[in-house]
């Protein structure tokens, strides 16, 4: 970008930074329902569709084939690092430890780790027998919406992969850009129809697609699945999306919570794959108030296996996508799903009211997953949304109604400035907009920005 550019953006910056001041934060065929396995039974009389091993990992069954798939999958798209990158021996070890205790499904993307994610993947996975899990990768959104760039994006995911056919082929991310954007990228030119004919072929096991954004084009391809044939469906789901999804987008509209996104999924006979069970790690790391409501039920249980229990207690749910860097993380979910101890009533009643107390706060809906990076003007994006985020969980946000506002916003700004180097901070940004569309949250990322630029007082300037 020119410089003159870069001045104009900058001052239309600063006026945006004047109008928001006083706008802070608003923040197949499908087999029968009988095909499920028998249900397991809580001591607090509560059920939950599951089958396998009673004191090992939780299956679902795939109610199109038959096969069970672990209710907890992962996700491959924070793989461990050394060196600035993947830590392969890292990533076969947890995969190992993962497929020994009961883990079977994978997921990955051509976009994930900037297209390594799917090397790393298959290099893992390829030392165990292909029938022992399965593989979920996608068709992501690189700018080319031609059908060659589609059926080349395919045959590298396979290749990178080392496999001759995908378990879980799903179209990635659709939604944003609206129908416009899907006709573009899937129906005119020809793709979608041609990921049909590899699901015909067998290359292809299950075709699903998931879900961001404009829940148009979630209701147009359901309504359209006599022709399509999707088996599953890839949702954001989490006990605050669940009611609070269409309230906490941070400026935008997202149309649909996860509870109308489940109901129509599991009408439509189709079962759902969740991402952001955790809300990008929020959930893991709620405000003590929270924590100490839900350690008077469970003394022992952390926040984030509430969060997963709630959302493995669904029973359309097939899998629970967790993206597990660390081994620790990996072996506490393990046990949380080994078995599954599904939500009380009243426990679902308490994780409610918890969401709709939480969902007052002004979050910025940031998940981490960093497609938006890197920002041409060094802006570290979701460095600057997980700082603001902790404050706001942590109860220590410089809220002007707190009594305490100057205290605050001092060890706010004190600790922004000994957390980012200069170069990263949200003063940084010029408003260019080049991260708006890779945001799969639709976060307006510069209005965001301008958000913590007034509470560092211009820093930077
Ligand atoms: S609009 Fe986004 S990409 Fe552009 S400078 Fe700001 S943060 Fe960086
Ligand atoms: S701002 Fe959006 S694209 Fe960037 S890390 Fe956060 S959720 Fe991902």
């Amino acid at each position: 970008m020119d410089r003159g550019n870069q001045n104009l953006n900058r001052r239309q910056f600063l006026k945006r930074l004047g109008m928001t001041t006083a706008s802070a934060a608003a923040l197949t065929s499908i087999g029968p329902i009988s095909a499920f396995a028998d249900s397991l039974t809580n001591k607090n009389g509560n059920s939950a569709p599951v089958e396998g091993n009673p004191e090992g990992m939780t299956l679902r069954v795939n109610r199109h084939n038959g096969e069970k798939v672990s209710l907890l999958g992962y996700g491959m798209m924070r793989l461990p690092q050394k060196d600035g990158k993947i830590d392969q021996d890292m990533v076969n070890k947890e995969v190992d430890y993962a497929l020994a205790h009961g883990v079977n499904y994978f997921d990955t993307a051509p976009v994930y780790h900037g297209g390594q994610s799917e090397i790393a993947t298959g290099i893992a996975l390829h030392r165990h027998p292909r029938k022992s899990y399965f593989i979920a990768t996608k068709m992501s959104d690189r700018g080319n919406h031609t059908l060659e760039a589609g059926k080349k994006m395919f045959h590298d995911s396979l290749a990178k992969l080392q496999v001759d056919y995908i378990d879980y082929y799903l179209l990635h991310s659709v939604g944003g850009g609206g129908l416009d954007k899907l006709n573009d990228r899937f129906i005119n030119n020809g793709l979608l129809d041609w990921l049909c004919e590899q699901r015909d072929k067998g290359v292809i096991r299950n075709l699903g697609f998931s879900y961001h954004g404009d829940v148009r084009v979630f209701d147009w391809l359901l309504d359209h699945n006599d022709k399509y044939g999707f088996t599953f469906v890839q949702i954001e789901m989490n006990y605050i999306d669940w009611r609070h999804a269409s309230l906490n987008k941070g400026g935008w509209k997202q149309d649909a919570d996860a509870e109308y996104l489940y109901a129509k999924s599991e009408k439509a006979g189709v079962q759902n794959v969740v991402m952001e069970p955790l809300l990008g790690g929020r959930l893991a790391k709620i405000p003590e108030e929270y924590v100490n409501r839900l350690k008077a039920v469970r003394p022992e249980a952390t926040p984030a296996s509430w969060a997963f229990r709630w959302v493995g207690s669904h029973p359309n749910i097939l899998t629970t996508l967790s993206g597990m860097t660390t081994m620790e993380v990996l072996e506490e979910n393990v046990r949380t799903f080994s078995p599954l101890d599904p939500c009380t009533t009243s426990e679902n009643e308490l994780l409610a009211k918890i969401a709709d107390d939480m969902s007052g706060l002004p979050v910025i809906p940031c998940t981490a997953c960093r497609y938006c990076m890197p920002c041409p003007y060094g802006v570290d994006i979701p460095g600057n949304f997980a700082y603001y985020n902790k404050a706001i969980n942590e109860g220590k946000f410089p809220d002007k109604k707190s009594l305490d506002y100057k205290v605050r916003l001092t060890d706010f700004v004190n600790g922004y400035k000994k957390t980012f180097k200069e170069s990263e901070w949200a003063s940084q940004c010029m408003d260019c907009e080049a991260c708006l569309p890779k945001c799969p949250q639709q976060i307006r990322i510069p209005n965001q920005m301008s958000r913590i630029v007034e509470l560092v007082g211009g820093a930077g300037e």
